[in-house]
């Protein structure tokens, strides 16, 4: 008889953990260790589940790198004792989480599975149930005897999507996330649908590479018509700065006021690395298509293409963590590492 598949749950913190407290009607956080008692649904799952939580769960709205770097000890120091990783998480930063991870946790041959709700798990209509009991199977899928999923990725609301696609759209609907340039990896409705064509592969005899040092003087700056000069070239030229991901118009175009390129082309000069993403809910930069991109292009700012700002900012961080050769890093930049890019 084959081994079931052995999953380690990872609560942050976030809406999906709480309860109410029905002598007081508060919201409190959810102790883990009543986990199946809670939800004693988790019992039919073809599979054993361990918890860890966080010693404090967050709100996902403080988290930091820091975090990202606990998570990644967490998996790291338990990949060989389970089969797949489910990660409970605020959904208000779940995309950058889902993202750096996935630059923080290369060649995976192991599912790591973000989730989150919109209501607590406490709530009658809540929609955390589903999220989690779902999420948890799909980290259990196996053939022969391989985890299917090896990559990290978000599930929410009846779709599982790769992670660093993800974007949140809505802070009311179920349906909160989007992958606006890569179809959902999965569906689940009557039967549990995997486009198999899509998932990420990895070659066995490589081993998950881990990378903990992320950058973080980085900046995200989006264009707006009547952008004053004065202000945009006192942020460039903060000598910190080592990163700036620009979100323009349309497929990646932006003013070419004199000042503009040139505020640009001195801060790169100094070394800044810039990457162009537009601020479109999707489609992807070109730069040269029109003339308002095409100094851009000259100058030699970074093309993120179809990435999100989510992962565009992730990456950034990861490549500067990496100490990448400044000459290396737009080709690296312009790479896709895990599928975060067309
Ligand atoms: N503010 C909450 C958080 O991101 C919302 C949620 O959990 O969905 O932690």
């Amino acid at each position: 008889m084959s081994k079931k598949p052995a999953i380690l749950l990872i609560y942050t913190g976030g809406t999906i953990g709480m309860v109410k407290d029905f002598s007081t009607g508060a919201l409190k956080a959810f102790n883990f260790d009543q986990l199946l008692e809670r939800i004693p649904e988790l019992n039919l799952l073809d599979c054993t589940i361990a918890t860890y939580s966080f010693e404090t769960p967050i709100d996902s709205s403080d988290m930091h790198p820091e975090h990202w770097v606990s998570m990644v000890n967490i998996i790291e120091s338990n990949y060989d004792t389970y089969d797949g990783f489910v990660i409970l998480h605020g959904s208000d930063t779940m995309s950058y989480s889902a993202s750096a991870l996935s630059f923080m946790l290369q060649n995976l041959q192991k599912p790591v599975i973000f989730t989150g709700s919109q209501l607590p798990i406490g709530d009658l209509r809540t929609d955390a149930k589903e999220n989690l009991i779902t999420a948890i199977q799909v980290a259990t899928f196996q053939k022969n005897s391989v985890p299917l999923i090896q990559e990290v990725c978000l599930y929410f609301e009846y779709k599982l999507y790769r992670g660093n696609r993800t974007t949140k759209v809505s802070a009311e609907l179920f349906n909160a996330f989007t992958s606006p340039n890569e179809l959902h990896l999965a569906e689940s409705g009557v039967h549990f649908k995997i486009n198999e064509s899509l998932l990420l592969k990895h070659r066995p005899e490589e081993k998950c590479r881990v990378y903990k040092n992320m950058d973080t003087r980085v900046m995200i700056l989006k264009l707006f018509p009547g952008i004053n000069q004065e202000i945009f070239e006192s942020i460039l030229n903060i000598a910190s700065l080592k990163g700036l991901v620009l979100e323009t118009y349309g497929s990646g175009n932006a003013p070419t006021e004199k000042w503009f390129l040139a505020c640009l082309k001195k801060a790169m000069d100094q070394g800044l690395k810039v990457v162009n993403v537009t601020q479109c809910s999707g489609g992807s930069v070109n730069m040269g298509q029109y003339e308002t991109s095409t100094e851009m292009k000259e100058i030699g700012v970074i093309s993120g293409k179809d990435i999100t700002t989510e992962a565009a900012i992730t990456k950034l961080m990861y490549l500067l963590g990496q100490q990448v050769p400044s000459n290396e890093f737009k080709d690296l930049f312009e790479q896709s590492i895990c599928g975060e890019m067309t």
